[in-house]
C-alpha cells in the first residue's frame, strides 16, 4: 500500500468527528498551521463530506470500529504505511512485556520521529524529507532512512554542509525555544541530539489508547 498523498487535514477531521467525547483530535501533520487558527479542526470539527457543522457524528460505533479508528489514528499520527505499521506490531508482540507500550516505543524510536520531537522539523513529513535528503548522521555515520530505529545512547548530528541550509537554520532557532521530551537531550554547541533513554509510556504524549490497537491485531 502506498503512502497517502491527499489533503491531510481531512484525516484529523475524520478522527475528531468519530471521537466519542467530542474531543478535538489533532494529528499535527501540517507544522505551524496546526497551532494556528487556520487549523481545520479548530474551524470545523465535522467529518470530511459531513454537512452538519460543529457537531460530532451521532452514528453508533461498534467495538471493532473503535479499534479500527484507533489504529488508523496512530498510523496517521506517525505517518507510517499499513504494512510497516503491522510489522511494528508483530515485532512488539514478540518482545516479552506490554505489547502496546513496546509498539509505541518502536514508533518513537524512528529517526524521523526523533528529529520531529526535537523540533528540528515542523512536522513528521518534513522530518522524513530532511532525513532522506541526507542531513543527519547517527553516531557519525550518514543515515538517510526515516524508519531507522535508534537505541539508548545514540547521538544524531547534523552534517557540516546541512547546517547552512536555510530550513535547518530556522528550525535550529526553534529548538532552543521549545520544550522537547525528557528522554532526548539537546547539545546546543554540537547541534546534536542524544537518545538518553528509551521513552516510558508516560513520556509519550501520543493521544491513543494502544490497548485498542493490540485488540485490533489480536482478533
Ligand atoms: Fe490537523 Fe494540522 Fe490540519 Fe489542524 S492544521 S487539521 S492539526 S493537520
Amino acid at each position: 500500500m502506498s503512502r497517502y498523498t491527499g489533503p491531510v487535514c481531512r484525516l484529523c477531521r475524520r478522527e475528531t468527528a468519530t471521537s466519542k467525547t467530542g474531543e478535538k483530535i489533532k494529528l499535527f501533520l501540517k507544522g505551524e498551521r496546526c497551532l494556528s487558527k487556520k487549523c481545520a479542526v479548530e474551524r470545523r470539527g465535522t467529518a470530511p463530506g459531513q454537512k452538519t457543522q460543529g457537531k460530532p457524528s451521532r452514528q453508533k460505533i461498534s467495538e471493532y470500529g473503535r479499534q479500527l479508528r484507533e489504529k488508523q489514528k496512530m498510523r496517521r499520527y506517525y505517518g507510517v504505511i499499513e504494512t510497516q505499521f503491522e510489522n511494528y506490531f508483530r515485532e512488539a508482540a514478540r518482545v516479552p512485556g506490554q505489547t502496546g507500550k513496546t509498539f509505541l516505543q518502536l514508533l518513537e524510536r524512528r529517526l524521523d520521529n526523533v528529529v520531529y520531537r526535537m523540533n528540528l522539523a515542523a512536522s513528521r513529513a518534513q522530518a522524513r524529507q530532511l532525513v532522506t535528503h541526507r542531513h543527519f548522521r547517527v553516531n557519525g555515520r550518514l543515515v538517510n532512512i526515516p524508519s531507522y530505529l535508534l537505541k539508548a545512547g545514540d547521538v544524531i548530528t547534523i552534517g557540516e554542509r546541512s547546517l547552512k541550509s536555510p530550513l535547518l537554520q530556522s528550525n535550529l532557532e526553534i529548538v532552543t525555544n521549545r520544550s522537547h521530551p525528557e528522554w532526548l537531550e539537546w547539545n546546543d554547541q554540537d547541534h546534536a541530539i542524544k537518545v538518553a533513554t528509551l521513552p516510558s509510556r508516560e513520556q509519550i504524549d501520543t493521544p491513543v489508547d494502544e490497548q485498542l490497537i493490540v485488540e485490533y491485531y489480536s482478533r
